[in-house]
């Protein structure tokens, strides 16, 4: 088997087909490489072996046979664990549901088991995927693959260390607030967050409903498109899809088009408190595209501001909703929960006091206070209303405008535990992801790769496409051609 290192979806295929590599070697071979890799990196909750292996057998013995495979056929790929895949783990991050069994696969797992794609394991992630760096998790912590001292982010950390770390091809994260786009910047690779309603939500266990989406996690914008193509469109477990999938234009665009394309750049996204070294990186990609003869403008979103406070009260809300059906008694390891305890209200406190952590607690105690009568209209609706009120700002912009470019987090990856005490100071890293969510938008994060190093320590920075509903291929098409330029 060739070197794992930098293969992506595309030269894997191409070397499949090639016949360089079988489906079975590749999967053998990532294995090898995890089993040694990820004791210092901590990427995967739980392996897949037995089950890859002899779907990779499947996808060769198609091959001899001259069937004509897709692009993901046998491609190795790590999925976080809080997207369901039938008899397989899946505890979000949460001790509360360690020992737990899927009993059915999300919609995008059928969608990806038709396509033959091969999943080598589960990934870690902040509990019930509520953090930016990963520490959150019950289990263990991810460390960044560019920089072991500091945080993958999160929390599709482990997801996204994966492919960081050549652990797999690609996977697939989850996004609420920024948790694909922001730990794709820290440790330099592509994650795509997908239009609200473009990729089924059935089967990936719900944190806020009215903001979750799955999205692809990738070595490059091509095969982010490849991948998203794949896993959006109809599902009727999922009544907030929208129905319909993508074509080819998701690949297709080229320079022509895209310089049709005009790039809004809003003053509120480059405020104070964003790191030099961001600033700088992000210069450089805009002088970069305007070498194109990409058009940029100016532009305002002036409730952006506001955009944190929001998520913080619609989030929580959604959250504590959600979580009340993990009462220790259903989705359990625990075989008899009433054991030691004389009512239902003792089998709450004691196993939900058990099996989740701080701040899954924080949040359902905050959502809790939020919906609870009296600050019902006072918090959670006049959250609504400024939620309409972002959704407006961009409704404008994109009259002017067809992309919006901006940084993916104020800071680079930051270090272990500076800021897991401090909830406040990390939940400003998502501040410049949230507001997409917010508006149910697509939105990329793409790492900076300029030609001179842009920081002295090199650790990766990523900067962010937000499109128009539904509009994934210019985000993608956009950053396909950048990615050509930069190679
Ligand atoms: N970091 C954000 C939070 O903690 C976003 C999480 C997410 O996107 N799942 O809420």
């Amino acid at each position: 088997m060739s070197p794992l290192k930098n293969l992506t979806i595309k030269s894997f295929h191409e070397g499949l087909v090639a016949k360089k590599f079988s489906a079975l070697e590749a999967t053998q071979a990532f294995f090898e490489h995890i089993k040694e890799s990820d004791k210092s990196i901590g990427a995967y909750l739980s392996l897949n072996e037995e089950n890859a292996i002899k779907e990779s057998e499947k996808v060769d013995l198609a091959l001899a046979k001259g069937e004509d495979l897709g692009p993901l056929a046998g491609v190795p790929m790590a999925i976080k664990d809080n997207i369901l895949i039938k008899n397989l783990p899946a505890t979000a991050g949460s001790r509360s549901l360690e020992g737990y069994l899927a009993s059915y696969d999300a919609g995008v797992i059928t969608k990806l088991k038709k396509e033959r794609a091969i999943f080598l394991g589960k990934t870690n992630l902040d509990e019930f995927a509520m953090g930016s760096s990963t520490e959150n998790s019950g289990f263990h912590l991810t460390r960044n693959p560019h920089d072991p001292e500091r945080v993958p982010g999160g929390s599709s950390g482990g997801s996204v260390a994966a492919v960081a770390s050549d652990q797999a091809v690609a996977a697939l994260g989850s996004d609420t607030g920024g948790s694909i786009r922001q730990p794709a910047g820290f440790c330099g690779v592509v994650g795509l967050k997908t239009t609200y309603g473009s990729v089924s939500r059935s089967g990936l266990i719900a944190m806020a409903s009215s903001l979750d989406q799955i999205g692809p996690i990738t070595k490059t914008v091509e095969d982010a498109a490849v991948l998203f193509k794949a896993i959006a469109g109809g599902d009727q477990m999922d009544s907030t899809n929208a129905g319909f999938g993508y074509g080819d234009e998701l690949t297709s665009l080229n320079l022509n088009e895209v310089r049709s394309l005009k790039i809004g750049v809003p003053d509120e996204y480059f405020a104070d408190g964003l790191e030099e070294g961001v600033k700088v990186a992000l210069q450089k990609t805009i002088d970069d595209l305007k070498s194109l003869r990409i058009t940029f403008k100016k532009i305002s979103l002036p409730h952006t501001k506001y955009a944190l406070s929001v998520y913080y009260v619609i989030m929580p809300a959604e959250v504590s909703s959600n979580l009340a059906r993990f009462d220790c008694i259903r989705y359990s390891r625990i075989k008899n929960s009433a054991e030691g305890v004389s009512n239902v209200k003792d089998i709450y406190f004691k196993h939900r006091g058990d099996g989740f952590g701080a701040e899954t607690k924080r949040r359902i105690i905050l959502g809790t206070f939020v919906l609870s009568s009296g600050y019902y209209d006072a918090y959670y609706e006049k959250a609504q209303r400024v939620r309409s009120l972002i959704k407006n700002d961009f409704d404008e912009a994109f009259g002017e405008v067809d992309v919006i470019l901006t940084p993916v987090s104020p800071t680079r990856a930051f270090k272990i535990g500076e800021r897991v005490s401090d909830p406040l100071s990390m939940y400003l890293s998502d501040i410049l992801t949230i507001p997409a969510n917010l508006a149910g938008l697509p939105a990329i994060s793409i790492p900076v790769r300029t030609r001179e190093p842009y920081s002295r320590d090199n650790l990766p920075i990523g900067f962010q496409l937000i499109g128009k509903h539904f509009r994934e291929a210019d985000i993608l098409g956009l950053g396909q051609i950048y990615e050509k330029m930069c190679r």
